[in-house]
């Protein structure tokens, strides 16, 4: 290897940042700083203008016409899935069910694949650092069946107790879900080791990959899980887009959930057909705009790369954990050795919304509150935190002013 290949990359952040029209706003005449991209990350001009670009050129409904526009719709939202499918590496497009986002695609996993399995004394398995949204779909569920949800541990660093989770791998236990990262701690989830252990002993594993397709490669047939959930808007796309990843022979077993038009193969009174899937769980007109946007989305990652936005990412999150050691007062929630750039804490003294409140006026965009974890607060036995989520977008200096601003509005607060 020459010296040359040696040298890491540089970052050209700068570069990147003129891509995203909106970081150039100011909030409350100061310069935007968004720290809040776990809750929904910005979106570059590619993105924007392929949204733009349907509605003024392609507009039309998808499936349905012979005509040109609507062979172009098609092709938008059909070029979709082959780019998801190729993004999170499927076997086959046929494999990922286009969706609104995450929430419909657990809640598609609960009424089409686990419900009609449910017997009353069986149970899923899932964890205490969940999204309500990978818990709440599982208990309505369970109540209507009369099986049981369980929760596996974490410890005080933010990291599942893997045993304990194997632990509740019982026979009873019809689906186990996690996260691949936490949207409150920022905790990676050893998803391999637990897709192995669940495979064992024949329980699927279904994977909430929300916060971690945004961060890092994933790779469905490496991770050996079962269903796998994404949703766009946390990765650079258009809000109500999303996706089901999910083994071809789970997919085929599965009833519909959604009934309408796009899903059948043909309808009668004297019995109604259904498509195969993936189009047997997509009924009626989906967000095709938006999957058009999706599509540039993950061309802009690969313009990337997720080397380089993994490294720099890494960076700053470790810049911005160091920094914010030096607020007084200061508390850290998850400090797990293998993490995503989301950081949660609390000042003593200090109201998580107070201090969002005010570091708003000072231009810094965080999220305060339970973060759609209430177990999660529980178990660390407080009702909120502050959490600044970072993106590949942010900068250095931006951890500075943030720092700064936090330091500010503490002694405001004091
Ligand atoms: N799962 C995780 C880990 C999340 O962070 C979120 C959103 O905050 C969701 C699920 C729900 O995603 P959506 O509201 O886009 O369906």
């Amino acid at each position: 290897m020459n010296a040359q290949a040696q040298l890491p990359t540089v970052f050209d952040v700068q570069r990147v940042r003129a891509d995203f029209p909106l970081l150039a706003r100011t909030v409350h005449d100061k310069p935007l700083i968004y720290f809040d991209n776990a809750n929904t990350s910005q979106k570059p001009l590619s993105v924007i203008e392929a949204v733009d670009d349907h509605y003024r050129l392609h507009n039309a409904n998808v499936s349905r016409a012979v005509h040109q526009l609507g062979e172009e719709a098609t092709a938008a939202y059909e070029g979709a899935r082959d780019k998801l499918a190729r993004f999170i590496n499927a076997t086959s497009r046929n494999e990922l069910v286009l969706t609104s986002g995450t929430t419909q695609a657990a809640n598609l996993v609960a009424y089409s694949y686990a419900l009609p399995k449910l017997q009353p004394g069986d149970a899923i398995v899932t964890t205490v650092m969940e999204h309500h949204a990978n818990i709440v779909p599982w208990q309505i569920i369970a109540q209507r069946s009369g099986a049981t949800v369980k929760a596996a541990p974490i410890d005080q660093r933010g990291e599942l107790i893997v045993e304990e989770f194997v632990k509740l791998l019982t026979p009873e236990v019809k689906l186990a879900c996690v996260t691949h990262v936490s949207n409150v701690l920022g905790t990676v989830n050893p998803v391999r080791e637990l897709a192995r252990e669940c495979r064992k002993r024949g329980i699927p594993l279904l994977v909430d990959g929300s916060q971690a397709v945004p961060h890092r490669p994933v790779d469905v047939q490496a991770l050996g899980c079962d269903f796998y959930m994404l949703t766009g808007h946390k990765m650079l796309a258009p809000t109500g887009t999303g996706a089901l990843w999910a083994r071809k022979e789970l997919l085929q077993a599965m009833p519909p959930f959604f009934g309408g038009g796009e899903m059948i193969r043909e309808v009668s009174f004297d019995g109604t057909t259904f498509a195969e899937p993936p189009h047997r769980f997509e009924a009626g007109t989906p967000n095709i705009a938006g999957f058009a946007g999706l599509s540039a989305a993950i061309d802009y990652y690969d313009s990337i790369g997720f080397e380089a936005i993994h490294a720099w990412e890494q960076q700053l999150l470790a810049y911005a954990t160091d920094r914010l050691r030096e607020v007084p007062g200061l508390r850290l929630f998850g400090e797990a050795k293998e993490k995503e750039p989301v950081i949660s804490f609390l000042i003593e003294g200090a109201q998580a919304t107070d201090l969002a409140t005010l570091l708003d006026l000072q231009g810094v965009a965080v999220r305060s509150g339970h973060h759609c974890a209430h177990p999660l607060m529980k178990f660390y036995g407080v009702p909120a935190t502050l959490r600044a989520s970072l993106a590949f977008y942010n900068t250095r200096e931006e951890v500075d002013a943030f720092v700064t601003a936090l330091l500010k509005v503490r002694t405001l607060l004091m």
